[in-house]
């Protein structure tokens, strides 16, 4: 039969001159303490320059390894210290672990391929968060680093709200590939610039670039036209239908000062018919019954959401000629507001009909904009979610 210390090698695949010294269970705390040694007179590689070198001195170092069981499992060995004649005293380098980390390769590999929000994962083996973070932020700048974007010829902007509304992140996406290629703070027309200086440090060129969908911020457009200055930009169309939207509740909020029965109807304005229920269905047909100003700040909506129905651009833009007009002589100001902002994009509106691309893909990425503990870390994690950036932890 093999002793504990003999099985644990195997599972380990430990080999000479390392060997599991001694195991210890302790079972009032639940731990299992690998203590690893090497065999006296070995010689390690240097970590910088690979020559054979005899041993200096050692340094105690411990590493959380896989759960053994019910067991937490950490692993214990006294480092050797190598003595290079041309790089110095080094630590050298373990097999189980990747240089400074405080986790073992299979642990790492464990985090990451569990595809689970880094909490949860941190709540099942019991391990704070933020030394977690590390781990995923190893592994995410090095596959980013191998990334090739010389490719990417249309992209799609977007910014998202996180962290309770205190901070944007703006996504740069791939709408051909279907991916994230960069996350970054900010909203700024230099939020642009950022993403161009990461374009090019993976091999892109921003002259090749022909289309960009994005929203109407001037920021981003002012970024946008700087940038790419051979690119088609168009104005995403579920943010136009968003600003839409946010003017005929402003219209509602407006006109409940006098209309009692608007007070909780939001919901039945802004949500496609199918999903009301019966009873908002019915304060639906009564209110749209009843002439009332949000009624036909409604139908407005519903032109411009039929406009984006149109089969070619052309008859985009007399449907879009007509709201227009009807939005100007509304005499409803939230409405007269939209109609100036449509005249001031009016092209890059249309543009969206040569083109049909939105940012509509973007959302997987927004939604996993909740509950991480900073910018960071969700700007890491976007790229595994959103950007199909294959993580390979070590060989295991
Ligand atoms: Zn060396």
């Amino acid at each position: 039969m093999f002793s504990n210390e003999k099985l644990f090698e195997i599972a380990l695949n430990l080999q000479e001159p390392w060997y599991v010294k001694r195991i210890e269970f302790d079972t009032t705390a639940g731990e299992l303490h690998m203590y690893i040694d090497f065999r006296k007179g070995s010689r390690f590689p240097c970590p910088v320059c690979g020559q054979g070198t005899k041993v200096h001195d050692t340094l105690e170092q411990t590493w959380r390894h896989l759960n053994f069981f019910q067991y937490k499992a950490f692993i214990h060995s006294r480092t050797p210290r190598a003595d290079c004649p041309a790089d110095g005293v080094r630590l050298v380098n373990v097999p189980w672990s990747r240089p400074g980390s405080e986790f073992t390769l299979l642990f790492e590999a464990l985090a990451l391929v569990a595809q689970m929000p880094v909490a949860a994962v941190a709540r099942i083996v019991d391990e704070h968060d933020t030394r977690l973070w590390r781990v995923v932020h190893h592994y995410v700048d090095m596959a980013r680093a191998a990334e090739d974007h010389s490719q990417v010829r249309n992209i799609a902007i977007d910014e998202t709200a996180c962290l309770r509304g205190q901070r944007y992140i703006a996504l740069f996406h791939d709408t051909d590939a279907g991916r994230v290629l960069y996350a970054v703070p900010g909203r700024e027309a230099f939020t642009v610039g950022c993403f161009v200086k990461d374009l090019e440090a993976h091999h892109g060129k921003p002259g090749r670039i022909e289309n960009v969908v994005c929203d109407m911020s001037a920021a981003f457009l002012y970024g946008v036209e700087a940038q790419f200055t051979n690119a088609t930009i168009v104005i995403d169309k579920f943010h136009l239908m968003k600003l839409m939207n946010e003017a005929l509740d402003e219209m509602r909020r407006q006109e409940q000062q006098e209309v009692e029965d608007l007070k909780h109807s939001r919901y039945i304005w802004l949500k496609n018919q199918s999903n009301l229920t019966a009873a908002q269905r019915r304060l639906f047909e009564d209110l749209s019954q009843r002439n009332l100003k949000t009624a036909r700040a409604y139908r407005m909506k519903l032109a411009l959401q039929e406009g984006y129905q149109s089969p070619d651009r052309a008859t985009a833009e007399e449907g879009l000629k007509r709201l227009y007009w009807w939005l100007v002589h509304s005499r409803l100001e939230p409405m007269k507001a939209m109609a100036v902002t449509i005249k001031g994009h009016w092209n890059a509106i249309l543009n969206y009909f040569d083109h049909r691309r939105t940012t509509g893909a973007l959302e997987a990425a927004r939604n996993r904009a909740r509950g991480y503990r900073n910018v960071n870390n969700l700007i890491t994690m976007v790229y595994p979610i959103a950007g199909k950036l294959r993580l390979s932890p070590a060989e295991v």
